[in-house]
């Protein structure tokens, strides 16, 4: 692959590994170089001041970021996170991931994604509200059903999206709801979204398990993040009769190797806000829960959880992602080394975004699903994606891992479609 254009220097660890993995995948697949070239950049980057009257009467400005990053399969599609540590680097690795998560799955979407620079847990309701008004108003003409479709993220949620829809529909004069996804179910939400990523994640570490001959029941489990994927999907893997034995959240986890009770442990978490207190249990560090021994571990918190210094004392057969990036690309290669069956997270939490895309097609045809038509849909979805990754992984047989096959999968779709569309004058291939 010959490199035509000079490459700015990426200081960003995450955005560096992901241009990392889409050049070598590109090269693996003996694609032109010019599909790398339309990847390594956000197609557009947006910067806005969102300026709030806080409750004690004081003004701040907050920033706000929209990455997006490709539109070769159709809108723009990805959440808004509100978070103190979002940086412009992160913001468009999360929005290369939607691409690739997106295609992977196969719905018709680009990729994008969005941060406000906030913390949300120190903020009120009012003063969440006027933030999320506040980026739709500065956002808002970049945005659309047809444009770019944000939607929730971590620290943002379904009443985040129903007051962008609402500023947005203000703005416009006119209903648009399917602006964002992920709304609550009175105002165009689908059921069955908030549990999406979760149910997801179950739906692949099923298939997962399968691969390797684990029958579920009493399969020892450990979920990182006790919030909304990590909870959820520990009741649901629990209900396919594993037994949760760690959970933690951003403080802490609890561990019982028999298994814990994970419905109080969870009711336990919603009312007191946290892992503490409960009884019968052993109080253990998040690096105590990832080295857990286990079959199936979900690490479904924040980034570089699994690293170079923890990834060889990680005992699970399974990794399911549920979180985006939770592993560095130095805890991977460890991983790979210990045979740890990886399910990456743009297809391991592609359930998220694949209940976005049937919210959105209810909201254009203005008609509702049932719970069991979107869980049908989503379940098919998943097993299929995931078959498609791993028989990809199998058949190229390059000494290569789940990931760099989940990439090359992905990127082989977007590349095609970037052909027919006639931006690659000089061919799909790197070899004519
Ligand atoms: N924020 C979720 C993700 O990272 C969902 C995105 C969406 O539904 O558009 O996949």
């Amino acid at each position: 692959m010959s490199k035509n254009v000079e490459e700015v220097e990426v200081k960003d660890d995450t955005l560096r590994a992901t241009l990392k993995l889409i050049k070598q995948s590109v090269e693996l697949l003996e694609l032109s170089y010019d599909v790398y070239e339309y990847l390594r950049t956000p197609m557009r980057f947006v910067e806005v001041a969102v300026p709030v009257e806080m409750d004690d009467g004081s003004i701040n400005v907050f920033t706000g970021y929209r990455s997006q990053h490709n539109n070769v399969l159709g809108p723009y599609k990805g959440g808004i996170r509100y978070h103190p540590d979002s940086t412009p680097d992160e913001v468009k690795a999360l929005s290369m991931w939607m691409t690739l998560k997106c295609s992977l799955v196969g719905v018709p979407f680009g990729g994008g994604k969005g941060a406000v620079v906030c913390d949300p847990r120190e903020m009120s309701l009012r003063e969440k509200e006027k933030v999320s008004r506040g980026y739709i108003r500065a956002m808002g003409s970049v945005l659309g059903p047809e444009t770019d479709i944000p939607a929730p993220d971590v620290y943002t949620d379904g009443q985040v999206m129903a007051w962008m829809a609402d500023e947005y529909t203000m703005m416009m004069g006119t209903p648009a709801f399917g602006v964002v996804t992920g709304k609550p179910i009175p105002v165009g939400g689908c059921v069955g979204r908030e549990e999406a990523t979760s149910r997801g994640c179950v739906y692949v570490a099923k298939e997962a398990a399968r691969t390797l001959d684990i029958p579920l029941k009493g399969a020892r489990v450990v979920i990182q993040g006790a919030g909304n994927v990590g909870g959820f999907a520990a009741l649901l893997m629990a209900e396919e009769g594993c037994k949760i034995i760690g959970i933690s959240d951003s403080k802490g986890g609890v561990y019982d190797p028999a298994g814990l009770d994970i419905e109080s442990v969870i009711d336990h978490k919603k009312s007191t806000g946290s892992l503490a207190g409960i009884s019968d249990v052993q109080q253990i560090t998040n690096q105590e829960l990832l080295a857990l021994d286990c079959d199936i571990l979900i690490p479904a918190a924040m980034e570089n959880q699994i690293t170079a210094k923890n990834a060889a004392d990680v005992k699970a057969k399974i990794v399911v992602e549920g979180a985006n990036g939770p592993t560095t690309p130095e805890g991977d290669q460890i991983l790979k080394e210990n045979e740890v069956l990886m399910v990456p997270d743009i297809l391991a939490n592609s359930g998220g975004v694949t209940v976005s895309y049937f919210e959105w097609v209810q909201n254009n045809y203005g008609f509702r699903w049932d719970f069991a038509t979107v869980d049908q849909r989503l379940q098919e979805k998943m097993i299929e994606a995931f078959n498609q990754v791993y028989g990809f992984y199998c058949a190229e047989c390059i000494g290569s891992d789940m990931r760099t096959a989940a990439y090359m999968f992905s990127i082989q779709k977007v590349a095609e479609a970037m052909q027919y569309r006639g931006w690659l004058r000089n061919g799909l291939k790197s070899k004519q």
